[in-house]
This record gives structure tokens, sequence and C-alpha cells, in this order.
């Protein structure tokens, strides 16, 4: 984000995994790009996601912050390497002293990449790294989300710090007036991020992104009359549409529109029911939840006679995930314009844009999430990209 611009021109995601469990040819374990302005964010990093992100429109060098939702394998496993690539750095030559990453400590005044996720997460990174024998071109950062039940101040592992790790990792309490939550865990003059335990077999996080207020609607006829009348120049039309009063040459006061609220995105890691995370998460403009299996008779030729709608909900559930038809509720509960499903079992092929029975299948599921919801609902495609909108 360009320092002194203080609005977002687009806000965009990629799409760089859409699989649970195994990955397949057409499907990558988990991560998505959230463009804001010029910078990336990571949600997740499941294995070979540098491999996706160089099949991407994403810019490697452009990451700034990742953020974790939990420390299962498919959401992580592909975080070191990952970093190790964007810091130019990597394992096993630590003792050549031409190594160029050696003689990286001059980017330690560059800004560390930033990681948020789950207790675990920095433990993770901090043993990966120093077994590997990894030297980073760039100094990292963790912060954890501790909940009431982790432990509140230490590192989770008698490991010292890495030599790329900066000691200002936080460890964030929930706090604040909403429960249960941990709010603000970053902000900056563009967008506030929030984030929130939801229920899944292990500890997991959602993610709440929320732009900061935008330049309301502007209606010329309102203004110009009285910039004419007092040869005011047009050019203040702009500080009016940033909201600012103008005094006018015959002191009359021109008031600009009032700020109105940025785009709002939820995105959500594994979850059986992600209830928590509502109080921060409504209204929002886009949702991404996950749906895992769904029932589908005569549409997937694999579903088992004995099966019905109940006891696959139970099965998923039983997993810590969830079918189209619980995304659907959840994103009409929480008043969601718009639904995007992703981590999808592996028998959902993602080749629906060139194969029609792949067509067949994620239409249908799209359907089911519409079975309870009335917004547009988007099957998640590997390298798929949606611009999220500014609201009408
Ligand atoms: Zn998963
Ligand atoms: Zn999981």
């Amino acid at each position: 984000m360009s320092p002194g611009n203080n609005t977002l021109s687009s806000i965009k995601i990629t799409f760089l995994g859409t699989a649970s469990a195994q990955p397949s040819s057409t499907r990558n374990h988990s991560a998505l790009a959230l463009h804001l302005g010029g910078d990336v964010w990571l949600f997740d990093c499941g294995e070979a996601t540098q491999h996706q992100i160089q099949k991407s429109s994403v810019k490697m060098g452009k990451i700034k912050k990742i953020f974790i939702t939990h420390t299962h394998g498919d959401h992580i496993f592909g975080l070191l390497p990952l970093l190790a690539s964007r810091t130019n750095g990597a394992g096993g030559m630590v003792d050549d002293t031409d190594d160029p990453r050696l003689h990286s400590q001059s980017s330690v005044e560059a800004d560390p990449i930033e990681i948020y996720g789950p207790l675990g997460t920095r433990a993770y990174i901090r043993n990966g790294l120093t077994y590997t024998h990894t030297i980073l071109g760039i100094p990292y950062v963790v912060h954890e989300l501790r909940l009431p039940t982790d432990p509140d101040t230490a590192d989770h592992t008698s490991l010292v710090h890495h030599t790329s790790e900066l000691p200002s990792g936080r460890n964030i309490l929930q706090t604040g007036e909403i429960p249960n939550t941990w709010p603000d865990i970053f902000s900056n003059d563009l967008v506030t991020v929030s984030a929130s335990p939801i229920l899944h077999s292990v500890p997991c996080v959602g993610y709440v992104v929320t732009e900061n207020p935008i330049p309301g609607k502007i209606d010329p006829k309102k203004y110009i009359p009285e910039l004419r009348r007092t040869k005011t120049p047009l050019s203040v039309m702009s500080r009016l549409q940033q909201g600012e009063s103008i005094e006018l040459n015959d002191g009359t006061i021109l008031v600009g529109p009032q700020r109105r609220p940025g785009r709002k995105i939820v995105i959500l890691g594994d979850t059986y029911d992600p209830s928590p995370i509502v109080p921060i998460a409504e209204d929002a403009d886009l949702l991404i939840h996950e749906a895992t299996n769904a029932h589908l008779p005569g549409v997937d030729l694999n579903t088992k006679s004995d099966e019905t709608y109940e006891t696959v909900e139970e099965r998923t559930k039983s997993r810590g995930h969830s079918t189209p038809q619980m995304a659907g509720i959840f994103a009409t509960r929480i008043r969601a314009k718009r639904l995007v499903l992703n981590h999808f079992s592996p028998r959902y092929a993602g080749d629906d844009d060139v194969n029609e029975e792949s067509r067949r299948v994620m239409s249908a599921i799209a359907g089911l999430a519409k079975e309870n919801f009335a917004g547009d609902v988007v099957c998640a495609r590997d390298l798929m990209s949606i611009e999220v909108e500014l609201p009408k």
C-alpha cells in the first residue's frame, strides 16, 4: 500500500488452493491471496503454494503478511519453503561463506514478513527453519492469537529465536468489548483485521478484513452552483469528496458527504460451526466458507445408495467440516452479500472451467448453498480471481 494513498482502488482475491485432504491434479492445498492495492496478504499456505503463485498473477515479492487459520498440514506445510523463496533464503548452505544470504544482515532494516496464527505457528516456523539450517534474507515475526486455555506468554518451544526471527512477536489475548474475539490485531490507514476462533477439530481462526470508511457518494448538483456563485475553483470538489467542510468566501460552509463503510471480507478456516465469529462478521461483502463434502445423488455418480443428506452432514461435521447447505445458512445468518465456497473434497474436481462433468458437479454444489442463501454463490477454483466490489 503506497503511503499517502488512503483509499484502495481495488480489492481482489486469488484462490491458490481449494482442496481439502489430499491435493489433486486440479486442486492444490489451501491458500489464497488477498490483493490490497499493491500489497498481497496470504491466508493459509498449504504445500506447494509457491508453485501455485508461479502459475498465478500473484507477485511473490508483494507478499507482506501471512495469516494462518490453523496448523493442520494442508494449511501450513507450504509456509517454510514459501518463506525461503520470498526472502531469498534456503536451507543447507550455511557453511558457504559466499552464500549471499550470509551477508543479508543489511536487509534487517527491510520490513519483516508478518505472520499471524494460532498457538504453535511460531514454534512450527522456528523449529522448521532451525533444523533445516535455513537462513532468510528478510526478517520475519510471528504474532500468535492465544485462546484463554493457551499459555499467554511462553513461545511454546524451548528453541531460542531463529536468527531471522524478530523478538517483537506478540501473544495476542482475547480482549475488547466483544467476547472471545481478537479485535484489531492489525490496522493501518486502509484496513483493520480482527479475528475470532471458529469451531473445527483443532483450534482454528477466522479473519475479518474491514476496509476503513470510504468517501461518501457526492452529488455535484448540491455543490457546483454554490462554487460557481462564489467563484471558488471546482478543484475543491476533491476535498468535499473526502468529507471535508469548505468555507466559501461569503462565509457559506459546504459540508462534504459523510464517509460510508468500506468493504468487509470474512475468510474462514476449516469449520463445522463458525458461530463465535458472528459478532464481527455481520454484513460482510464477501464470505469465504469451506464446503468440504456434499450429498449429490444423481450428480456425483459415486454417491452411495444408502447415503442421505443427514448422514453426509453428520459425517462431515464429525470431521470438523461443513456442507454447502451449512455454508449457505451461515452466509444468511451474517447477512453476507456474496458467498465463495472452498476446501472441497478431492472427489470434486476443480476443472469446471473446461470439463462439463465437473461443471455439473460444482454448479450443483453452489445450488445446495443457494437453498439457504439468496445471494451470489461461487465455487472457488484454483487460480481463480474475484474482485470485491465497493458496496452500492
Ligand atoms: Zn483443511
Ligand atoms: Zn483442518
